[in-house]
Order: structure tokens, then sequence, then C-alpha cells
């Protein structure tokens, strides 16, 4: 069993804008490239942690948490990064944490029923309530103290963000930008619950699952996952969910250092 005192946080974006300034803020990094990725070890306000860009896709995310837990010793995984809304009530600059990631394109039906992924008997991966929890709290202490002087005026009035809300539920994951109507209709109405979808959340839930390994996952609404889905999608990720990812990081991180630390995680 882990010596749960002494955590080691592997933090996970898929693209450069979803951790900007979490390299910059550790202090002692130091980079070590592997697989064509950096991973940058250090100590990220009070955390033992490291940081690393996995790109984009459920390959991609699978082995950079692979490569976290086997190679940099992580003892918890945060995924922090945007996503596309999966419902209605879920707006541009919310903020989603999983409860559960399902994969919405597997199927292997009819061997197996459909979102099913094969020989584990699961469709949907739990994340680590304990730290999932951690999270939400982190992101309640943004949403009352930070967000005011975090995100530019002009950014809340372009984006509506004056209203933002935390949601917790199910998150989906497939390798395809979701990009219309119809197809973000479908995702929902085949998993209840949807709140998000995105493109690497399940796949470090499912490696995380089977390691062993506590994780939670954060995505900030950047689109609705609809025709308008790209054009909104880059300014949102650089003037708005890069500073809520930092803002929250450095909130999760102080929770995670607290005394309180040795109950973090209870998945293993
Ligand atoms: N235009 C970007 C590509 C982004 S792909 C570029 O050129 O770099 C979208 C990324 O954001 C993925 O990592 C995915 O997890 C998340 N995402 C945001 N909105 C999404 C949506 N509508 N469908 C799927 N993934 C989405």
């Amino acid at each position: 069993m882990q010596n749960r005192s002494a955590i080691r946080l592997g933090i996970i974006s898929a693209l450069q804008e979803e951790q900007a300034g979490l390299v910059e803020a550790m202090q002692g990094a130091a980079t070590l490239v592997h697989g064509r990725r950096d991973y940058t070890t250090g100590t990220l306000f009070g955390i033992e942690a490291v940081c690393v860009l996995s790109r984009i896709g459920k390959v991609a995310a699978a082995m950079t948490a692979t490569l976290l837990v086997e190679k940099f010793q992580v003892t918890h995984i945060l995924f922090t990064g945007v996503a596309g809304a999966g419902d209605l009530a879920v707006k541009v600059g919310d903020i989603v944490v999983a409860d559960a990631l399902v994969q919405h394109d597997m199927d292997a039906s009819p061997l197996f029923p459909p979102f099913e992924v094969p020989l584990t008997g699961m469709r949907a991966f739990p994340a680590d309530a304990h730290l999932s929890s951690l999270l939400s709290s982190a992101v309640d202490q943004f949403l009352t103290e930070d967000l005011a002087s975090a995100v530019g005026q002009g950014e809340k009035t372009q984006f509506g963000l004056h209203t933002v809300k935390l949601h917790r539920g199910l998150v989906a994951s497939g390798d395809q930008f979701v990009s219309s109507k119809a197809t973000i209709t479908r995702l929902a109405a085949e998993h209840p619950g949807l709140l998000a979808v995105e493109m690497e959340g399940a796949a470090v839930a499912q490696v995380c699952f089977e390691l062993g390994v506590p994780y939670a996952v954060l995505r900030t609404i950047s689109d609705n996952a609809n025709e308008t889905a790209a054009t909104d999608f880059l300014h949102f990720v650089r003037s708005v969910a890069a500073r809520y990812a930092f803002y929250i990081v450095t909130r999760f991180c102080a929770l995670l250092h607290q005394p309180s630390r040795e109950s973090a995680g209870t998945q293993s």
C-alpha cells in the first residue's frame, strides 16, 4: 500500500493553454522528455507534482497516464482541460467535475453491450470520490474568491460569464471533436445525465482504474459541441480556461497539502 502522506500528483492536459502557468509556478522544476512528451517534475504549491501535456485523443491520454504512474511514480492524477457542453443546462464558462467517465465511441456490440469496455464489465469508470470532492471544493473557492479578478471584463461580457456554475456528473470521451447539433443530441440521448464531451478523460479513467490510482477530471466548458464549436474554442481556451485552470489547480494543491491529506484517495 502506498504511503498516503507522500502524494505525488500527476497533472495532465491535452493542450498547452489548459496548463498555462503551472510549469512556471513549479519550484525546482526539471523536465524529462520521454515518448515525445515533456514531463516536468517539481514542487507545485507545496505538492510534489509532475506536469505533462498528453496531446489530443484517447490513445495519447492513456499512454501519458500510464507513464505518469509507471515511470514517474505519481500516486494521484488530475486531468484539467476544456470540453463541449453535453446538456442545455451546462453553459460555456461553466465547470464540470466528473463523477464518472464513459467512452462514447466504444462499441463492440453484439459481442458486448454498446459503450462497455470489453472484458472489464464496465461502461462508465467512476472518478475517485474524495479527490473529486476536494476538486469541487477548489472550484467553489475559485468561484467565490478568484473569478472576479481572474478573467478580464471583456471576456466576461463576450462569453456571458456572470453566473458561472459548477456541475458534477457524467463526462463522455471519444476520438472526435463534436461539432454538430445532431451528434451532441445523439450522445446526450445515449448517455443519460451527460454533462460534457471531450477526447481524453475516459481513457485516463480506464488506466487509473486498472492501475488503482485515484484520479479526478476537471473540465471548463469551452463550446456547445455544435456547429459553432470550433469558432468559440480557441479564444475561450486562451483567455478564460487557462485562467480558470491556474487558479483551481492552485487551490486544489493547497487542499491536498492540508493535514487531512492523509485521507486523499479512496481507490487504492
Ligand atoms: N482546435 C484545436 C483542437 C482542439 S480538439 C487545436 O487546433 O489545437 C479539442 C480539445 O478540447 C480536446 O482535447 C478535447 O478534449 C476538448 N474539447 C473541447 N470541446 C470539445 C468538443 N466539442 N468535442 C470534443 N472535444 C472537445
